[in-house]
């Protein structure tokens, strides 16, 4: 039971992934994606690390527990993984995306010193998770980049708990991170804000 919905989530991270990578939000190695395999006892199907995107398979995703170990498949997880574990233990999340397009590069460095991006007004909007009105300010968190994942993820998490309306958070010059109850909605929500984002950076640039 437990192998063949590991299996079915492989195959969904795959369709998704690859979707992503084809709109240039995760190029190359860039990027992570993950799914909840079950609560009890905890299992999270995640890429493995430095794996091509745009011919990700579904022996590229490997099956680790609530401590970032691999408990299946072959290759290591995506350094990453903890802040995936981060959002997952505040927020619940059935799924985590991490991409990294122009746009959410640019906005995480542009507006690093405020240390957030604001949206509002945007009929877009809508398409987040419980945003019932484009009147919505979604404040989107920046945190700063850093190559020590145990202590970027608990950064995450107390950016979350201290942020319980946030749909997303930017790391500086590297990315975007998002989630949702399950993977379309976790889909939803780039597809979401990379629109939003590509917006408010071809605005401020007109
Ligand atoms: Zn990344």
């Amino acid at each position: 039971m437990a192998v063949a919905m590991t299996e079915t989530l492989a195959h969904d991270l795959v369709d998704a992934g690859r979707r992503l990578e084809r709109r240039g939000w995760a190029l190359g190695t860039s990027g992570n994606f993950s799914s909840v395999v079950s609560r009890e006892p905890f299992l999270l199907a995640i890429t493995a690390s430095g794996v091509d995107k745009a011919s990700l398979s579904p022996e590229q995703v490997v099956t680790v527990g609530s401590d970032a170990a691999a408990v299946a498949g072959s290759g290591a997880p995506s350094a990453e993984t903890h802040l995936h574990l981060a959002v997952i233990r505040v927020r619940g999340a059935g799924a985590v995306l991490h991409t990294h397009s122009v746009w959410s590069t640019l906005l995480s460095d542009l507006h690093a010193e405020r240390g957030e991006v604001v949206v509002t007004d945007y009929e877009m909007l809508k398409g987040l998770s419980g945003v019932k009105s484009h009147e919505h300010e979604e404040r989107v968190p920046i945190l700063d980049n850093s190559q020590d994942m145990p202590a970027l993820a608990r950064r995450v998490e107390a950016t979350l708990r201290s942020r319980p309306k946030a749909h997303a958070f930017l790391l500086r010059k590297h990315g975007l991170y998002t989630w949702g109850s399950d993977l379309a909605e976790a889909v939803r929500h780039v597809e979401i804000l990379e629109f939003l984002f590509e917006v408010i950076g071809r605005r401020g640039r007109a």
